[in-house]
């Protein structure tokens, strides 16, 4: 945020037509949607203005990851026909320089001023339901017609004897570093525990990774978790999966942490351990029981299928919820929350083709059902698979692993969900989730026109062999007699 330190709260415009707690992603995003819908706007932030994925999370991990990935590349120069100086060094604080670098010239979209001359009223501190229509911060009482409640949450930190005391860091620290260690310890294997192991081990610190489950990102494919391990054991991290970190201490100038898997113990040493095994909602202190908000302390703000809270007029997105809790949801919500809160809308979310990303190399990215949860739910699934391997551009481009999951009904086109492993599947995605959304089947992604050779290719090829399999037409019969004439 670049907001001045003299910044003064607005004199109140009471009663706003909505008032929004909390200004990352999906804060900011409503307040901008409502403003420009033509409603009186306040948005309320304690802190940084665009919230931990600006400051924190998202875009510095992706910042750092695009670093790492250049050193991978470097290293394996030979494997293209290049070839650059022997023991290339990795100079830490100038990839932390550059990560500093772009915050500040993204977040200068966010500032303060900005957001006040697009007509938004933003107040700087603490804020506090006093009743079912009002707000305090800083002073003020600001009444409101309806609310938005994205507080969004707080690193969990986990119940490991000698946590505190050994000390660890979190994403909200991780990022401040100066100096790369040398070894680390990275407990947590879900998306942000996979990004930066994979980020760091290619910035040249030995990690090990500690996962308590079978697999990596817990919601994720079998397949696909698995090739994710392959790609982190080739990174040379030190996998641990099924394995619980008991305990950890100092000892000199290490760092030890009790790994134990089935019974047997093992004890790493580290120079820093990163702790990234999920988060807490950010619900203290905002008098949610004043306005009638129903939350669970440690899941977060109930909200039913149309973002409401159990206050009709309170509305709740992002990461405080304990439901619909979708990393990027900003847009998909702010457009929900304005349109029922303000407009009398009936927008589900629910009805939203919303895909996921996990940054790592290869990406994995997924949008709609998976197929154990269409067979939950008694839906016939048909899977159409294309390997990375078998579409000509991820060969020339040294990018052959993974692959793209097509799933339909089966008997029809109709695309309930897909899964993409792939160097760039969180944009190959947006072909899928764009067709799910405009309510198009597999023949149409089987006729888009594509220039050749890409990446894409892949779906084309997953929806051909949709095509493919349908039993054969009364047309194809009558074209076949034609030409056999
Ligand atoms: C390392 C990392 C990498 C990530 N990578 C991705 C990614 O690649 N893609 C992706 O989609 N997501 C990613 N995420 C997740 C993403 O950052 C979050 O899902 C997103 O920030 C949630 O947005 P939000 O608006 O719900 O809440 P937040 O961004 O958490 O914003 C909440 C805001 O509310 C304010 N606030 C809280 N309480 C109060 C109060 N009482 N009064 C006033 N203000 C208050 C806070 O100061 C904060 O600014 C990543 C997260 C991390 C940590």
């Amino acid at each position: 945020m670049t907001t001045s330190p003299s910044w003064r709260n607005p004199d109140p415009r009471s009663p706003y037509h909505l008032l929004i707690v909390g200004a990352g992603p999906a804060g900011l995003m409503a307040a901008q949607v409502a403003v420009r819908r033509g409603a009186r706007v306040a948005l309320i932030d304690r802190n940084l203005l665009g919230g931990p994925c600006l400051n924190k999370g998202s875009v510095l991990s992706k910042t750092i990851i695009r670093t790492s990935r250049l050193y991978r590349e470097m290293r394996d120069a030979e494997h293209f026909g290049a070839q650059v100086p022997a023991g290339i060094a990795v100079d830490f604080p100038a990839v932390m320089d550059r990560v500093r670098r772009i915050r500040a010239r993204l977040s200068s979209r966010d500032s303060a001023e900005r957001l006040a001359a697009m007509g938004i009223d933003v107040y700087l501190g603490e804020a506090r339901f006093s009743g079912p229509g009002s707000v305090t911060v800083g002073g003020h009482v600001l009444r409101f017609k309806k609310a938005l409640v994205a507080t969004g949450a707080r690193p969990m930190s986990p119940p490991i004897a000698g946590l505190e005391e050994t000390g660890y860091l979190t994403y909200e620290s991780v990022f401040d570093l100066t100096e790369r260690p040398s070894r680390l310890l990275v407990i947590g294997g879900g998306p942000i525990g996979c990004e930066l192991a994979q980020a760091f081990a290619r910035l040249g610190s030995r990690v090990t990774l500690v996962q308590d489950e079978p697999m990596f990102l817990g919601h994720e494919e079998r397949d696909a978790a698995q090739l994710l391990s392959d790609a982190l054991a080739r990174d040379g991290i030190e996998i641990h999966l099924d394995t619980q970190t008991t305990r950890v201490r100092v000892a000199g100038n290490d760092r030890l942490a009790d790994l134990v898997n089935d019974g047997m113990k093992r004890t790493v040493a580290v120079d820093r351990i990163l702790v990234v095994v999920g988060t807490a909602p950010n619900v203290q202190g905002l008098g949610l029981d004043a306005a009638g908000i129903v939350c669970d302390p440690v899941g977060g703000i109930r909200v039913d299928d149309f973002l409401r809270t159990s206050n009709r007029r309170i509305f709740a997105a992002g990461d405080v919820c304990a439901e619909n809790r979708f990393p990027h949801i900003e847009s998909v919500a702010a457009r929900i929350v304005v349109t029922n809160a303000l407009f009398l809308g009936r927008q589900r979310l629910s009805a939203e083709a919303i895909p996921w990303c996990t940054f790592t190399d290869p990406e994995i990215a997924h949008v709609g059902m998976y197929v154990t949860e269409a067979r939950q739910k008694g839906i016939p699934v048909k899977t159409f698979t294309v390997l990375m391997h078998e579409v000509d551009r991820a060969v020339t481009d040294g990018e052959e692993d993974g692959f793209v999951k097509l799933y339909v009904r089966e008997g029809t086109g109709k695309i309930l969900g897909a899964t993409v492993v792939a160097s760039h599947a969180g944009d190959l995605i947006n072909e899928i989730s764009l067709a799910m959304s405009a309510g198009l089947d597999l023949c149409a992604l089987a006729k888009v026109n594509q220039p050749y050779p890409t990446q894409s290719q892949a779906i084309k090829r997953a929806a051909r062999a949709y095509v493919g399999s349908r039993p054969r037409s009364v047309r194809t019969w009558l074209t076949r007699q034609w030409l056999s004439l």
